[in-house]
């Protein structure tokens, strides 16, 4: 097969078929057994394609499924895919699907059904013209909505493995791919003073509010939006009554940043904070949470040969970034990952969330492609 764009584009309806069946299977996060209908619907398909795989039981969230094809002699290509969404069950009737010339509406339809259905196709379509040249696994996960808790462990054993992660979280913007990834970290600062009667002795309290009030603009200083860093004050707990001088006060503030050695330097700016009001005593709690998905050498590599596999079929496409966070953080630190090889749309999360027609064939045949002709780097 040389041409897979034609050859997807001609398959358009049956995609389309195929991603309205899977809005239809409602799979919220915290529905497990929602999430595990939709999961034994795609364990069937994934036999039906020859796949060997592997349960793993989740007692709080959906079952997790690895499916591979080809056999160990290469080190594989890791494909992750989430098949929860952020759409309690019953959002179908609220916001039904609706298919208009260039787009497809659904709950999930963008993030990341669609990206599923391309998966699927590409993986179907490489078999059918025995096309399959390297080891294929895929992940299906049931928690990245709610930050892979439960997968966490198994993303990370697989991508130490693999030569090459996709991630079919949705394109960026002209189907860019998305190379970069804002790490995220969290901390809790809590602040102990001394309470007192705000009218007859105020003197002698310890005001935590006031030295909350220092950290406060110490932390707001460390932001460098050019550099990528942002650090946000985003909660704030304090006080007894109106006439007491606060003995406790605890804010939490969010850190975002593209490198490593960003977070470095902010982490260790959080833990030089020492208490300005007299008498205060703070502590500090918090750290890491995802690591960021960092443009280095291999990503943008891995970039290069996408873009030029893509050329070879007459797409030119990008490269973008994003601070949301995606498994591809997790995946990063291992091996070269690629982010947002799903479609193109809009409305992520929201009420207008669709995919653009035209742009799921030509991702599978992105996918297809790459699937058949990537090249390891030398070491
Ligand atoms: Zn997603």
């Amino acid at each position: 097969m040389d041409n897979w764009l034609e050859y997807f584009k001609q398959q358009t309806s049956q995609l389309l078929q195929q991603l309205e069946t899977l809005v239809r299977y409602e799979s919220p996060t915290n529905d497990k057994a929602a999430v595990d209908v939709l999961g034994a619907y795609l364990h069937t398909q994934l036999e039906a394609m020859g796949a060997k795989i592997t349960l793993y039981p989740r007692d709080v969230v959906g079952d997790i499924r690895l499916a591979k094809w080809g056999d160990d002699t290469a080190a594989p290509i890791l494909i992750l895919c989430h098949i929860d969404t952020v759409w309690p069950v019953g959002t179908i009737n609220t916001m039904p699907i609706k298919i208009t010339e260039q787009q497809f509406f659904g709950p999930g339809a963008l993030d990341m059904k669609a990206g599923i259905v391309i998966t699927l196709a590409a993986i179907q379509a490489l078999q059918e013209y025995n096309a399959l040249s390297r080891p294929i696994w895929l992940l299906l996960t049931t928690d990245e909505e709610v930050s892979s808790h439960y997968s966490r462990a198994i993303i990370e054993e697989l991508a130490q493995k693999a030569a090459l992660v996709l991630v079919m979280e949705p394109a960026g913007e002209y189907e860019a791919l998305k190379t970069m990834r804002k790490g995220h970290a969290r901390y809790t600062i809590r602040t102990e003073g001394l309470a007192a009667h705000a009218g007859i002795a105020p003197e002698s309290g310890i005001n935590a509010i006031v030295e909350s009030a220092h950290q406060i603009l110490y932390l707001n200083n460390l932001n460098d939006l050019p550099k990528g860093i942002s650090v946000s004050v985003t909660q704030i707990q304090a006080g007894v009554a109106s006439n007491v001088i606060p003995p406790l006060s605890e804010l939490v503030a969010d850190v975002r940043f593209a490198s490593m050695e960003h977070f470095n330097e902010i982490d260790r700016a959080i833990h030089d904070i020492i208490p300005t009001v007299l008498g205060a005593k703070i502590s500090i709690e918090g750290g890491l949470l995802r690591p960021p998905m960092e443009r280095d050498q291999r990503i943008l590599n891995a970039f290069k040969q996408a873009k030029s596999i893509a050329e070879q079929m007459g797409m030119n496409i990008g490269e973008t970034f994003t601070g949301g966070i995606s498994d591809g953080n997790l995946t990063a630190p291992f091996a070269p990952t690629l982010d947002g090889l799903g479609p193109e749309g809009a409305g992520q999360h929201a009420a207008h969330e669709h995919v653009l027609i035209r742009s799921i064939p030509r991702r599978a045949a992105l996918l297809t492609a790459i699937l058949q002709n990537w090249q390891d780097a030398t070491p």
